[in-house]
């Protein structure tokens, strides 16, 4: 079995919602309900063969939080990362970029990563590259505004920002612009994005910008 950074995002969500109702209930029924739901949508998020399925079972029966890390833990081996960037793959990635900045490429976890983003502090650009069969990347600027809102990337609340892309049109000085909010933050966005798909059709909205 392998999973992507953001279905074991979901399954660490999931794990919450049992120990969480655990400690908030004792009644049986509620509980069972609680965990036939954590099944269910574990089943439907993640393709599985039954054999799979069993390694992912024992989540229904976790007490605490530390029940919890340590059964997320017996995981993470499954966890496929994101793809080790160099620089020269950066490089190709935004040719066109005349002083591109790079990220601090020995810092970054792959392996709790869907996209990785860097910020340009001089020019306030957002460099993104993600994975959509092969790697793509993205760059806009963002707001130096924080604001609280939902975010298009992992569709989670918290502190967002403005993030705009703009594209060169077909007619000389003519410009689309697609402006979004997103995570201020791209690792606690890392953190929050559970579904894959959301996250790749939005970038793929607005890399059509
Ligand atoms: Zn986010």
């Amino acid at each position: 079995m392998f999973i992507n950074v953001a279905q074991f995002n979901f399954i660490k969500q999931q794990a919450k919602k049992i120990t969480q109702a655990k400690n908030t209930t004792n009644d049986g029924a509620v509980l069972k309900a609680v965990q036939e739901v954590v099944i269910a949508d574990l089943a439907q998020k993640i393709t599985m063969t039954e054999e799979e399925l069993t390694l992912l079972l024992p989540i229904i029966d976790l007490k605490n939080q530390q029940e919890a890390e340590q059964f997320v833990n017996t995981l993470a081996s499954y966890v496929k990362p994101f793809p080790v960037l160099t620089k020269a793959t950066i490089k190709t990635l935004f040719k066109k970029e005349k002083k591109l900045a790079y990220p601090p490429l020995e810092q970054v976890d792959w392996q709790s990563c869907s996209f990785i983003a860097w910020d340009d502090v001089s020019t306030n650009r957002r460099y993104i590259v993600y994975e959509h069969g092969d790697l793509r990347g993205l760059r806009g600027v963002i707001s130096k505004n924080h604001v609280k809102g939902v975010c298009s990337v992992c569709h989670q609340h918290g502190t967002v920002t403005q993030f705009t892309l703009a594209k060169k049109g077909n007619q000389v000085d003519q410009f689309t612009s697609r402006t979004n909010y997103i995570c201020v933050d791209s690792d606690t966005c890392n953190e929050q994005i559970s579904d894959l798909e959301h996250m790749l059709q939005f970038f793929a909205y607005i890399a059509q910008t």
